[in-house]
């Protein structure tokens, strides 16, 4: 045991019960931002939420938007000390998965494992945070600690930037801390730095007024799903998923062959991660080639073709419409405006019939592999976890990241507790005590780190 081990395992000792009481209470209330018919429970969410942050001795307030509020609370301790801002999410993934051994908005408490939807993404990370943050400043630690708790983060944040604007309930702090993240393997912390971006297109070409008999006008009439076909062919290469709209790669920054390092060091592993996607195949075996192409290469997915006849048999007909579902996930540092630009030129030359509709653009993100703040993040985690992290990037989008990070150009740090087998947007979620224990140690050490770091 170390000094700080010692000093902080009575509190955490302590504070076990409470913790799973305001776990149950929060997994309970159904947050599903995606479906309407849930508004109430989001409400009853945001009540529930400044409640947790008083009752842990905070000051909390909800802050209204257009949509879904978000929750403000924390401690200010000083002017003159540091300010850092805690950012969690408390809305939850829809739980239909017919997988579910259990009704996914029933806390069950088995021995340390928590189980129920939003468990591990992110109400347990949040709770941890929390209590964390109230062993901080219990110690007297210099330093103001506030919480962001959005309730639209799974879907896109939209409202966040919102929030952010209302320039007397959120200050801008000194820096700010991220736990919703997953690590790669149990027992190796990691810590990304880096998130993809994403640029997610409809497109639709109509050529008739309805489907046509494809014996009396096959041949002479256009087929709108063959030519989106044709115009995904233009756009990527289906083998190696290479990307061929000209300019598409200019402003890509490929990882250094020391990220590359820190990547192979997180514990990943290629037949792991076939089996838990059900993959038969991939387009590559090489770990180094799989992992720079989720986290640090750009992608053009189609996600969907929809027209013609779908129903049993062969219809011969010429379909009148059809329409395209795809995406680009993009990296530092490509913006998102740039390529849909590109993309629109090399679709107005290629097919000029074609309508376009832009379903939602998040920019990729960079924060720093280096530096004080994520020096005493990796102190932080190895004093949580015995091990030093490693340094990873996600493939995915956190809106509220970039949101934060153009609002006010400071350091933003992820300190994720999940892990992979806690079914983070999978059936049968859950949380556990030893990453909620070891959790509050790292995330209690960076406090102090920051605290004695100054402003
Ligand atoms: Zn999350």
């Amino acid at each position: 045991m170390t000094g700080r081990d010692r000093k902080m395992a009575p509190y955490i000792k302590a504070v076990r019960p409470g913790f799973e009481h305001m776990l149950a209470e929060m997994v309970e209330l159904p947050s599903i931002s995606m479906d309407p018919s849930r508004a109430a429970d989001m409400r009853k969410t945001a009540t529930l939420a400044v409640q947790v942050l008083k009752d842990a001795g905070a000051e909390a307030r909800v802050i209204e938007t257009s949509g879904y509020p978000v929750v403000e609370g924390g401690w200010t301790t000083g002017k003159h000390h540091p300010t850092i801002l805690v950012y969690n999410h408390l809305d939850v993934q829809p739980a239909q998965e017919p997988e579910w051994k259990q009704a996914p908005f029933v806390f069950r408490k088995d021995r340390g494992l928590y189980h129920g939807r939003g468990a591990t993404d992110d109400k347990g990370p949040a709770l941890t945070a929390l209590l964390a943050a109230r062993y901080a400043i219990e110690q007297g630690q210099p330093i103001n600690i506030r919480f962001l708790w959005e309730l639209e983060e799974e879907i896109g944040s939209p409202h966040f930037a919102e929030a952010l604007t209302q320039r007397t309930l959120v200050h801008k702090p000194d820096s700010v801390l991220v736990s919703d993240t997953i690590w790669i393997a149990k027992g190796r912390p990691a810590m990304p730095y880096g998130l993809r971006g994403a640029l997610g297109v409809r497109l639709s070409l109509k050529t008739g007024r309805a489907d046509a008999h494809s014996g009396v006008t096959g041949g002479a009439a256009r087929n709108p799903l063959t030519e989106l076909c044709a115009l995904v062919d233009d756009c990527v290469d289906a083998r190696s998923g290479r990307v061929k709209i000209p300019g598409f790669y200019d402003d890509v920054v490929p990882p250094t062959k020391k990220e590359i390092e820190s990547f192979l060091a997180s514990g990943f592993q290629v037949e792991r991660f076939k089996q838990t996607y059900g993959f038969r195949s991939l387009r590559t075996q090489d770990p180094a080639q799989v992992l720079r192409r989720i986290w640090a290469s750009p992608t053009f997915e189609v996600h969907g073709l929809v027209g013609g006849y779908v129903g049993p048999g062969v219809k011969m007909i010429v379909p009148g419409y059809a329409e395209l579902k795809v995406s680009m996930r993009l990296v530092p540092n490509q913006k998102p405006e740039q390529i849909f630009r590109l993309f629109k030129r090399f679709l107005a030359e290629r097919n000029p019939d074609v309508h376009m509709e832009v379903e939602g653009m998040l920019q990729p993100f960079k924060g720093s592999f280096s530096g004080p703040y994520a020096d005493a993040a990796r102190r932080a985690m190895k004093t949580g976890f015995g091990k030093e992290p490693a340094l990873i990037r996600e493939g995915g989008s956190i809106g509220a990241v970039t949101t934060m990070q153009r609002a006010w150009h400071v350091p933003i740090i992820f300190m994720g507790l999940s892990l992979p087998e806690h079914g983070y947007h999978a059936p049968n979620e859950y949380f556990d005590w030893g990453q909620a224990s070891g959790g509050m140690k790292a995330l209690a050490a960076y406090f102090e780190e920051l605290a004695k770091m100054g402003k």
